[in-house]
């Protein structure tokens, strides 16, 4: 059986029940991990796989919450013994995005390695392969595909399909990525097993942390529960897993009745730790 674990079904906004964004699908023997949001190896840690155990990094896109650990997952995966180059796949720009990392880190680092004298140095190796319009990454147990979705003005912004056979059936899971409601999306999720879909449920207007514009884009590039809904219903999804709750802090069964309204199928509310066959 492939498992959906849902890490962090967070958004920026800090919060101790729901971290940053982060998920992870495990088809056999390969782990697969979607965006690195704020406590991803915590997470790890308490689902039981080290860090060194992630063959693969996907980014959606280069906001902080989905990116903030990756150096933290990096680092960690050293440290539990990954002998194995540290591999990301995401959007152009996350090579820049990393190695600028690597550099603010490189005093600390050569500090540590020679004070810590480890016995491999290969999982400090890395390999970063930024995504053009034919990308297809693929291995023995399955294909993954990123594919662009809305998130204006962030470009590119991706959701990535995973596709692979099992028990003599092919199955699809689709990571929507951070987006508005987009015919992109639709397209790549027809009749996936699961959806796992962003939402952005709604913020209260705060005039000393925002102003009214403030409020109306962060809007304008999420998707609502009902458009969320349409998307399930018009891809005709199996399953639809919801995650990235902006706020963290919601009404979980108004936000399911509204989703409800359009679409007939599996609802999953997502939470932090929760595992998901398919
Ligand atoms: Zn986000």
């Amino acid at each position: 059986m492939s498992t959906i674990k849902l890490l962090g079904t967070g958004c920026p906004s800090p919060s101790h029940i729901r971290f940053g964004p982060s998920t992870l699908v495990k088809v056999q023997n390969s782990n697969y991990l979607f965006d690195a949001g704020s406590g991803v190896t915590q997470r790890l840690n308490e689902s039981g796989i080290k860090s060194s155990e992630i063959d693969l990094l996907f980014i959606t896109h280069i906001h902080s919450d989905h990116i903030v650990d990756i150096y933290q997952l990096y680092i960690s995966g050293w440290h539990q013994g990954r002998e194995e180059p540290f591999k990301i796949v995401g959007p152009s720009g996350i090579r820049e995005f990393f190695e600028s990392q690597l550099k603010s880190f490189k005093r600390e680092l050569e500090g540590r390695k020679k004070w810590e004298a480890r016995p491999n140095e290969n999982g400090l190796l890395y390999e970063i392969y930024e995504v053009d319009r034919d990308y297809v990454y693929e291995d023995n147990f399955a294909q993954v595909s990123p594919f662009e979705v809305d998130h204006k003005p962030v470009e590119p912004a991706y959701g990535y399909k995973i596709e692979f056979n099992e028990g003599g059936r092919n199955k699809k899971i689709v990571i929507s990525g951070d987006t508005r409601k987009c015919n992109n999306l639709i397209e790549q999720s027809f009749k996936a097993d699961a959806l796992v879909h962003e939402v952005f449920i709604g913020l209260d207007f705060d005039g000393k942390r925002m102003t009214k514009k403030t409020l109306e884009n962060i809007a304008d590039y999420h998707t609502f529960p009902k458009e969320v809904g349409e998307v399930a219903k018009e891809a005709l999804v199996e399953k639809l897993i919801l995650t990235h709750f902006v706020p963290p802090v919601f009404d979980e069964k108004k936000l399911k009745a509204d989703v409800e309204e359009v679409y007939k199928g599996e609802i999953v509310i997502g939470k932090d730790l929760l595992s998901i066959e398919i």
